[in-house]
């Protein structure tokens, strides 16, 4: 049997951008479904840390982030406050206000928080469609047309409004090789169905794609260990590596490591992915005692890592431990003469582990103006076609400022101005 739904709004992705975007055209009178690839709903978001945080203000941002195609990263740094008072009318944080790497923020319980969108997407006549495979989308007059293949038969979707919001590109191998030149694979450190769905739409339906933006969210994963569990997301990440010293295979440092594990997994993505991270035993000992984050999970990520098979090793000295890793290929002798890495490792024992940068979610996708507008190579909106969250490009490149702020600030506008658009609705006051 063939469903077929005459809609305003319809939205690829439910996770925080898309039940963000669902909710809030549903709210505003639009017919809105929201169709999910996976068999629950929540993507990433809710297998993260719940961190809703942002980088208070653009000097700060132009400093996290001086890529070139920084474009729309005061999105969330002018949306923060909003967004923290809409997440909070549903479920209240776990934490008060805290230090967040480069920004501040609250932890909210995200399958809560999540829970509570699914609860008044329904209750304003909204909907969620499980294991919806989006087969082929295409435009009939002033209408989208989406043929959903569903474990219960075809449906055929008919919206004057497409909010994309799967999520980003990573899921798909091909794509996270080229973050890093094309000739190694990162590890993948997200929800397995954020394939690139959302960009590969917008292009089908003429919106451009900023492909070159190669930046990425991600954090340093010992070589060898393999995750098992979304906890193994946050267990293998060596958020330590920003007191640490990390050189390549010829023993050369490459990266500002004090600009945290997020840019250093970057860094490294563009030298080749192969380095060695060298800590200090007081950075261990601190690292191994309390969580990175307040209300984040406690862990001894080394310890972690030498228990899951991977490449890491300790000794009483940074001698003795560059001789270990000689025999990983790392010739690190010239470190001896590096003042400032000598001063972070310090005289006594030193931890290290062979990294490679595992990616969360791409910073390139679907190109949209200051609106969330998909727009097509000349800058011109695609009628009625909307990106959020992970699918947008260009709110980050060379810097991280916040991903849970980000879906839930530009899911609201996409919700708001689809259902505008959809004109059953007024525009909303902006
Ligand atoms: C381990 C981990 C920890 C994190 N911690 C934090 C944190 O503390 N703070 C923070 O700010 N950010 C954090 N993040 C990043 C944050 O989770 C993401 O930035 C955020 O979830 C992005 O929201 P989104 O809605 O764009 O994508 P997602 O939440 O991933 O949702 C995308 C949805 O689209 C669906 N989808 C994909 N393809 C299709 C398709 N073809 N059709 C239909 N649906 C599709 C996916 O199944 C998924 O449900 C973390 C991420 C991870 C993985």
């Amino acid at each position: 049997m063939i469903v077929e739904r005459d809609l305003d709004v319809v939205v690829m992705g439910a996770g925080l951008a898309g039940m963000s975007a669902g909710l809030s055209a549903a709210a505003a009178g639009a017919s809105t479904v929201v169709v999910e690839r996976a068999p629950t709903i929540g993507g990433s978001a809710a297998i993260s840390g719940g961190y809703v945080w942002a980088i208070p203000d653009a000097d700060a941002l132009r400093a996290e982030d001086p890529g070139e195609f920084q474009r729309h990263g005061h999105v969330v740094v002018d949306g923060y406050r909003d967004a923290i008072d809409w997440l909070a009318g549903f479920t209240a944080p776990v934490t008060g206000e805290q230090p967040s790497l480069s920004g501040r923020g609250h932890k909210f319980d995200m399958p809560v928080l999540i829970a509570h969108l699914m609860r008044h997407l329904a209750a304003a006549g909204g909907d969620v469609l499980l294991e919806g495979d989006v087969t082929d989308v295409s435009r009939s007059g002033d209408r989208y047309v989406l043929e959903v293949a569903t474990p219960d038969g075809r449906v055929v979707l008919r919206s004057r409004c497409l909010v994309l919001a799967t999520g980003g590109r990573q899921g798909d191998s091909t794509a996270r090789a080229a973050l890093a030149g094309g000739a190694y694979l990162p590890p993948l450190r997200a929800n397995p169905w954020s394939r690139g769905a959302g960009a590969a739409v917008a292009a089908s339906l003429g919106a451009s794609l900023n492909l070159a933006n190669k930046g990425f969210y991600g954090h340093l994963y010992p070589t060898g260990v393999r995750a098992v569990s979304p906890v193994d997301f946050i267990t293998f990440a060596l958020y330590q590596s920003c007191e640490g010293v990390m050189a390549d295979p010829a023993g050369t440092r490459f990266a500002a490591e004090s600009r945290g594990d997020h840019n250093n997994a970057m860094a490294l993505a563009d030298r080749g992915c192969r380095a060695v991270l060298l800590w200090s035993a007081e950075v261990q000992d601190r690292a191994a005692a309390a969580p990175f984050i307040p209300g984040s999970p406690q862990l001894d990520r080394w310890a972690f890592a030498r228990d899951r098979g991977g490449r890491v090793t300790t000794g009483e000295t940074f001698a003795a431990v560059a001789a270990q890793a000689r025999g990983w290929g790392y010739d690190l002798a010239g470190l001896a003469g590096d003042v400032d890495a000598m001063a972070r490792l310090g005289p006594g024992r030193v931890f290290a582990a062979e990294v490679e940068p595992a990616v969360t979610f791409t910073f390139g996708g679907i190109e949209v103006d200051d609106s969330g507008a998909a727009v097509d190579r000349d800058g011109v909106p695609v009628p009625g076609l909307f990106a959020a969250g992970a699918d947008m490009s260009d709110v980050y490149h060379r810097g991280y400022g916040g991903g849970l702020c980000l879906a839930v600030v530009s899911g609201r506008r996409a919700g708001a101005l689809a259902a505008a658009a959809s004109a059953r609705v007024p525009a909303p006051v902006r």
